[in-house]
Order: C-alpha cells, then structure tokens, then sequence
C-alpha cells in the first residue's frame, strides 16, 4: 500500500510564518492543472502499482482548486493508479473557500476528509499571521463541510504567537473543541528562514519567537485535553479515537509514496526524490519529460536514525523488537540504556516493548532523537 501527495502552489497571499513553497497568485493555475496531469502519466510506474491507500492534496492553497479542476486530477490518478482501495482523500483548505457549495461538491468527488487551515479564532492573531478568512468564517467553514457530511474534519491551530496571551489561548481552544471535529494539529510558531516573521525578526521589527510561553501554551493545550475525548497520537497532532491521518501515520512509518508538484518529495522506500520548489521550472522540467531536479539516497544510517526520530515523535514509541530485529541487540540495548541514564523518568515509559515519550517528553522529542543519532 501506498500514497500520493499532491502540492498545490497558489495562496492568496503569503502568511507572516509561513516556509512552505506557494506563490501568491494564481494566473498559471491552467498551466500547473495540465502539467500535474502530464506529471501523473510520466511518473505512473514510480510506486510499481502498488495499490493507493491515501491521497492527499497540500499546499499551498489546493481548495483554490474548483471542482472541475480537481476532477480532471482524480480522473487521470485513477487511469494510471490502483484507487480501488483508497480509505483516505484529504484536501487541505483555508476557510474562505469552504462554501457549502463547494463543500458539496468535494464529498461528491469523494473527499471524505478536510484539513482546514483556520489557525485562531482572535481577529487581531488572524490579522498578525497574515491570514484573509474571519473567525466567523472559520466556525463557518467547519460548519458547512459538517452539514455537507464531512465526519472527519480537522483544523489546524498555531500556539506561541506573542500577539495571543494564554487567556486568549485558552478561549482559541475552548472554540476549537466545541466544533465538529475529529483532528486537531496545534504548530508551535517557528520562524521559518524563508518567512516574511524571520525577516522581521532579523530586522528587529519584531520580538523573537517566545520559547517558553510556547511551552506553556502546549501545557495549557494539554490541560484543556484532559477534559475532551481527544489524544495526542503525535508531537503536533490529535484526534479523537480511529481519526488518526491516516497519510500522515504512513509518512511516519517510512511507506513510499509519490509526491507530485512543485516542491513535492517522493520517496521509495530508500531514496528520496523531490521537484523544485519553483512552478516555473517544475512546469518547464514536466514539459521536457525531465521529472525531478534532486535525489538523495538514505544510508542505512540515514534510514536508522530517521525511525528514531519518527517512532519518538508519535504516541507509539519505538518498538524495541523491531529495533532488536533490524539493528541488533546491542544496539536497542543501548537504546534502552540512553534513556535509563540521561531521559528523566516522567518524559518516557519502557512498557509492552515500546519506549514511548510521555505528553511531557514529546515536547523535547526532537532534542531526545537527536541524542540518540548514530554517526558514521
Ligand atoms: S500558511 Fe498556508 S495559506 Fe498561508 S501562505 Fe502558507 S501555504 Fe498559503
């Protein structure tokens, strides 16, 4: 089983944070439609027909995609790829899209989960990032892709905004828990290094990302947990039980999928390939029957190290057999012994032969990773 991903690289405008690759028109949207599509044709053998388990449009802004544009793309996935299985059809899409129309029109395509960018429900945080929907527009949104029947709905919210106090904070995740929603994935704010926020903190015009109330905010997120039948299955994400992104978990567990569009990374199981983060030359490349300017193979180190960081980074741990099987047993011994003598104890648990970090420890899980890494 496998994945696609496909990225989509229109915004209306930039967000203040944002590093993701996008350009803030959307005059060569024909242009990228017709070329993703010779895309698809040209890479159809790169998951050796492996059966499609999730699909995923990100971006980028994919809901500035009509629905013709993005049957036309489902159409020809499915003439070159094996659909019949797919359990998971994600769009992501900012709220001011979310007509009930459009709502409509994307669960008859057969999307059957959205990802919607809403981010706060504080008009002056809304303003600050950048964003172009309401708050009203946001509790709109969730509500029409609800009423269109969308039964797994998740929104994405950014914690550690100096902008936003802890009170305020607090009210965001009082809001967001009374919607119908299944996933939540709460971001730290980071200071992406090609992000309009970076360049005005070099340029002192605006305060430095603030550490510690972004500690403190994902403290507060946990506490506001504790009274839902939400769980953190990941470092940045939650759901309620059986609505785990189901694209997202494959990526964390090294399953190849192909990634499609500019700036999209595929990966095969032991290399990574990925498109330049320019439309243009993604366009031109794509014409020229040249499919990606990058490659890199991963080492078994690189691969070791890479299960490491991902298995830490989610609720279910290392599985210390597997660990055993793959690398041996000196090394998920010393695995074992790492954390014994160097992670304190009310950040992990050694249980049922997984290491897993507590809500505690997976605020650290990066820093503890990256102790962990072999080095050739
Ligand atoms: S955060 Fe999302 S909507 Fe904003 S510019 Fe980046 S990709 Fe576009």
């Amino acid at each position: 089983m496998s994945g696609i991903y496909i990225h989509v690289p229109f915004c209306p405008s930039k967000c203040i944070y944002c590093g993701f690759y996008s350009v803030a028109h959307t005059r060569d949207k024909e242009s990228y439609v017709k070329t993703l599509l010779a895309e698809i044709e040209l890479r159809r053998d790169y998951l050796s027909h492996s059966p499609i388990q999730t699909l995923y449009f990100g971006g980028g802004t994919p809901s500035l995609l009509h629905a013709d544009e993005l049957s036309q793309i489902l159409r020809q996935l499915e003439r070159h790829h094996d659909l019949s299985g797919l359990g998971e059809m994600t769009l992501e899409a900012n709220p001011e899209q979310l007509t009930p129309k459009y709502c409509k029109e994307l669960r008859t395509l057969g999307f059957n989960r959205l990802s919607i960018g809403v981010q706060s429900f504080q008009e002056h945080v809304l303003r600050f990032m950048g964003r172009r929907h309401t708050a009203q527009q946001a509790i709109s949104a969730v509500g029409n892709a609800h009423t269109a029947g969308f039964d797994n709905i998740s929104i994405d919210l950014i914690f550690g905004v100096t902008e936003r106090t802890d009170e305020q904070w607090g009210q965001d995740l009082d809001m967001a828990f009374r919607l119908p929603i299944q996933h939540l994935s709460c971001y730290a704010l980071t200071a992406e290094e090609n992000s309009r926020l970076y360049k005005q903190i070099q340029g002192g015009n605006h305060a430095p990302v603030d550490d510690e109330q972004a500690e403190r905010q994902y403290r507060l997120l946990h506490e506001h947990l504790s009274a839902t039948d939400f769980f953190q299955y990941e470092v940045s994400n939650y759901c309620k039980n059986g609505f785990e992104s189901r694209h997202n978990s494959a990526y964390w567990d090294h399953t190849p999928y192909l990634g499609l569009g500019p700036a999209a990374h595929s990966f095969d199981g032991h290399s990574r390939q990925w498109n330049p983060a320019n439309l243009k030359l993604y366009m031109e490349n794509v014409a020229d029957g040249r499919l990606c300017e990058e490659r890199e193979e991963l080492s078994p180190t690189d691969l070791c190290n890479e299960t490491l960081l991902l298995a830490l980074r989610t609720r279910q741990g290392l599985n210390l057999e597997a660990l055993r099987v793959q690398y041996g047993d000196d090394f998920a011994s010393a695995i074992v012994n790492h954390f014994r003598e160097h992670v304190p104890a009310s950040q992990y648990e050694n249980a049922a032969g997984r290491l897993r970090l507590t809500a505690d420890g997976l605020w650290f899980a990066d820093g503890i990773a990256e102790n962990l890494f072999i080095v050739d």
